[in-house]
């Protein structure tokens, strides 16, 4: 009997044995497309080398540091190579273990700063509905998604959300994708003057939704617009790239593709690829200037802050994606997928959208398309299309989500970057197949 306190306490997942490129492979032989990277995280594949072997240097020299002591190499060495490809003015780098550390961070440091700048009555958050930053109690709070939150509302921080940008189920008939992108972005203006400006410390966002979703990027100028206005107010702005970040969307942080740059960006997944857990929040000079000037210490920390071990692999991931130009390939399966995709389903009676950017694409699954009629949550599409492309030997992530109240079920793909034209061809024939057979 097992002693592992599952997920899911009525099913036993096979057990993964080995990782082989593209692919992992179970106890008994049978190999499992990795078509979600398990959740946007396995960017490099399952077995490259350059990584481990960084690791398994590392250890043998210094396995961990506290960093209530010490820095080590490969933690200075991850900083300064993330600041070198990191948005404009982004300047110092805070190391974790993974995205809610990342998230949870994020919202501390916000309010240290104001505290720090002397206005400690900017205490408030907004974020979004239909967005995903975390399980920790501070990322669940900034969190959109009604399903993950609905056990937690009585432990849960005060957080405003608004409507999402989601030009599929917002945009109104006959308005521009330009003109519906400001009005979304109108949203945020709305609710900081109906908190009171002073009283907002930050806005947080996920540049391309994904756990919530699956991959919905905005519409074109949401974000430029949302700058100015968090410009305008004074109020921070979080990127949380945690999933869309580290060239999964065909630029290093998705937010570059949007022209603008945020106050703390957050990222994890696909820097440590999975070899090793570790995530980090990243933030301005302005705000680090503001600590250093003021109390000096960030009131804030973990056990396996800077780890060197996990950051010797983030280095050796951010490595390998710029010395193999994997952005630049990631753009180009990326579009191939994109093709495959509208083969496969875009005549499909029940897809309604086929959306994302790179190698994070969406499928927004209804119905009916001319209605856009979600299917009764009852038939708990996603997780029967899980199943059934696991069964076929596909891994991918459908999700539900809820949004005013209605219900939707997405799928979520986000193979490695290493993907090979025969093996996308495996992914959309095998998701096919899972999908026609449930519905
Ligand atoms: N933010 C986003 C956008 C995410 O997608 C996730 C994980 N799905 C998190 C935060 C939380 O990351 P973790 O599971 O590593 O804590």
């Amino acid at each position: 009997m097992s002693h592992i306190f599952p997920r899911h306490t009525r099913q036993s997942p096979p057990v993964a044995v080995k990782g082989d490129g593209c692919y992992l492979i179970d106890a008994s032989g049978i190999r499992y497309l990795d078509g979600s990277g398990g959740a946007a995280v396995s960017c490099l594949g399952h077995s490259d080398r350059t990584v481990t072997d960084a690791i398994k240097a590392q250890v043998d020299e210094l396995a961990f540091a506290h960093t209530g002591f010490f820095t080590s190499a490969p933690a200075e060495a991850l900083a300064d190579l993330l600041i070198a490809h990191a948005p404009e003015g982004i300047d110092r780098v805070y190391l974790v273990s993974g995205g809610s550390e990342a998230t949870e961070a994020a919202i501390k440091l916000a309010r240290q700063y104001w505290v720090e700048k002397g206005e400690p009555q900017r205490s408030k958050l907004i974020a979004r509905k239909q967005s995903y930053h975390g399980n920790t109690i501070g990322a669940l709070s900034a969190g959109g998604n009604a399903w993950r939150r609905a056990q937690f509302g009585p432990l849960l921080l005060d957080v405003s959300h608004i409507d999402p940008c989601y030009e599929y189920r917002y945009r109104h008939d006959g308005e521009s994708l330009e003109a519906y992108g400001l009005r979304a972005a109108q949203a945020l203006e709305d609710e900081i003057l109906r908190l009171g400006p002073d009283t907002v410390m930050a806005f947080m966002a996920e540049p391309v939704v994904g756990a919530t979703a699956g991959a919905l990027p905005p519409a074109p100028g949401y974000f430029k617009r949302i700058r100015d206005i968090c410009d305008r107010y004074g109020v921070l702005l979080i990127l949380d790239e945690v999933m869309c970040g580290m060239g999964r969307t065909g630029s290093l942080f998705a937010c570059e593709q949007d022209g603008i740059a945020p106050d703390i960006l957050c990222i994890a997944k696909g820097l440590g690829a999975g070899y090793q857990p570790i995530g980090a929040m990243l933030c301005s000079a302005e705000i680090y200037g503001a600590i250093e000037a003021g109390s000096g210490f960030f009131q804030h920390g973990h056990t396996y802050i800077g780890h060197p071990t996990a950051a010797a692999a983030g280095h050796a991931v951010l490595t390998a994606l710029v010395e193999r130009d994997l952005v630049s390939r990631v753009k180009d399966q990326g579009r191939k997928l994109e093709e495959c995709l509208f083969e496969r389903f875009g005549q499909h009676p029940n897809v309604g959208d086929l959306r994302g950017r790179g190698l994070f694409r969406g499928i927004e699954l209804v119905e009916d398309r001319s209605t856009k009629a979600p299917f009764d949550p009852a038939k708990g599409l996603a997780g029967k299309i899980k199943k059934a492309a696991f069964e076929a030997g596909l891994i991918c992530y459908p999700m539900s989500g809820t949004i005013d109240g209605r219900h939707g079920d997405h799928i979520l793909l986000a193979p490695p970057f290493i993907i090979e034209d025969d093996q996308l061809t495996e992914l959309t024939d095998k998701l096919a197949e899972a999908v026609d057979a449930v519905i």
